[in-house]
């Protein structure tokens, strides 16, 4: 028994569930099912010094969400114990125009969250099966949606629409924005840390398989390079990032591919793999000797610094530059490349201090702070689950 709130963090993908459990703020149990429907197999660990565990999971277990569950279930208990879950907090990654904030799942939410399925198709029903198949697997608990949408919702209205009739914003086609979870969660480590860093012009830099970056103005986003799609932007691990709506037209007739075709060679055959042909792992690309390797590289990080000087323009000004997520984190060489040559808008990186991880690499002499954050979005979706319960 525990006297905490324990509570399940669920991120569910079309073939793949994270997971992460946590009794109060201690995390007993993280990992992940992958492999739905085709080889199903579980990996966790229980943070007792073991390491990684890899189990295959019977075609049965791995069937479907709301089986994956159950196994998870029979996992916990007996790797765990016999543990009642409080809450189950869900990424959901599309909150529409509505849902402004984290919020106790219900048959209306739910009903509304589903209409949202044709703005994000490759991540919104998965994300729903998730909470559905949690539903059925803990029917006591709390469910709730923390959306990757929220955190921008007050964008300034400039930086949410697309130059089109009114009628279409009025219909939700405009700038949506995703990673808030991520931005959010890097806002508030601002403010605990660094005295006055809410209240900053901020820039955050979230450089992962999925890449977008951020500004941040006292702690609410103003601006995003992500818009009504996670397509737009930066380029991404498979995704393309921007790219001109020409060209999406001239596949579609010239090129005479089909909706469901460039769907597929945007989302998934596009970005560092797309380009390189290598693949879409950076560490893969910094060890090749191609290159096409090389140039995709480039490629990345000269649309990071072209944002980096429009998201500067956004807010007059930027106080703090945070990179962070898998290659933000850990690729001295990509932030290097993305501060060199930029004195002219205040940014100095101090390569010793880079290359040792430090958290903070600006040198002295910088006009702003440069900061390495990693991300936590389970830790923010743990605090606003709590918030909720
Ligand atoms: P994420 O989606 O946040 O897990 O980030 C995944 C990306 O981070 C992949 O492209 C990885 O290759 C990249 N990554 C992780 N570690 C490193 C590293 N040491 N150097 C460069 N890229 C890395």
């Amino acid at each position: 028994m525990t006297s905490h709130p324990v509570v399940l963090i669920l991120n569910s993908g079309s073939s793949s569930i994270k997971f992460n459990l946590f009794d109060g703020k201690t995390e007993l149990i993280t990992g992940q099912i992958s492999g739905l429907g085709a080889e199903p197999h579980i990996k966790f660990d229980t943070h007792h010094g073991q390491g990684d565990i890899d189990q295959l999971l019977s075609p049965q277990e791995g069937e479907t969400h709301a089986t994956a569950l159950q196994a998870l279930l029979h996992l916990i208990d007996a790797e765990v114990g016999h543990i009642s879950i409080d809450a189950v907090g869900h990424r959901v990654v599309h909150g529409g125009a509505d849902y402004a904030a984290p919020i106790v799942l219900d048959d209306a939410v739910l009903a509304d969250l589903r209409k949202l399925i044709p703005l994000a198709p490759l991540h919104q029903p998965h994300n729903l099966d998730g909470v559905t198949a949690a539903q059925q697997a803990f029917p006591n608990a709390v469910q709730v949606a923390c959306f990757d949408t929220a955190f921008h919702r007050h964008h300034p209205w400039v930086n949410d629409t697309f130059a089109l009739p009114p009628s279409f914003y009025e219909k939700g086609i405009k700038r949506y924005g995703f990673h808030g979870i991520s931005y959010e969660y890097i806002s508030a480590y601002l403010g605990q840390n660094y005295p006055g860093g809410q209240s900053e012009k901020v820039v955050v830099a979230h450089l992962g398989n999925g890449a977008s970056m951020c500004a941040i103005h006292n702690g609410t986003s103003v601006g995003s390079t992500m818009g009504f799609t996670a397509l737009d932007g930066l380029p991404m691990g498979t995704r393309c990032g921007q790219i001109d709506p020409g060209v999406v037209l001239h596949l579609l007739t010239a090129e005479a591919m089909s909706p469901d075709e460039v769907t597929e060679l945007l989302y998934k055959r596009s970005g560092l793999k797309g380009m390189s042909g290598i693949s879409q792992d950076m560490r893969a690309l910094f060890a090749s000797d191609a290159p096409e390797a090389a140039k995709a590289i480039d490629y990345f990080v000269t649309r990071i610094r072209r944002e980096l000087g429009g998201l500067a323009a956004v807010m007059n000004g930027i106080d703090t530059l945070v990179f962070t997520a898998g290659i933000g984190e850990n690729s001295p060489e990509i932030r290097r490349r993305v501060c060199m040559d930029q004195e002219w808008l205040g940014v100095e990186i101090d390569q010793r201090l880079n290359d040792a991880g430090e958290e903070m690499i600006s040198s002295p002499s910088s006009r702003m702070k440069i900061l390495v954050i990693p991300t936590d979005e389970e830790e923010m979706i743990r605090r606003h689950t709590l918030n909720l319960l």
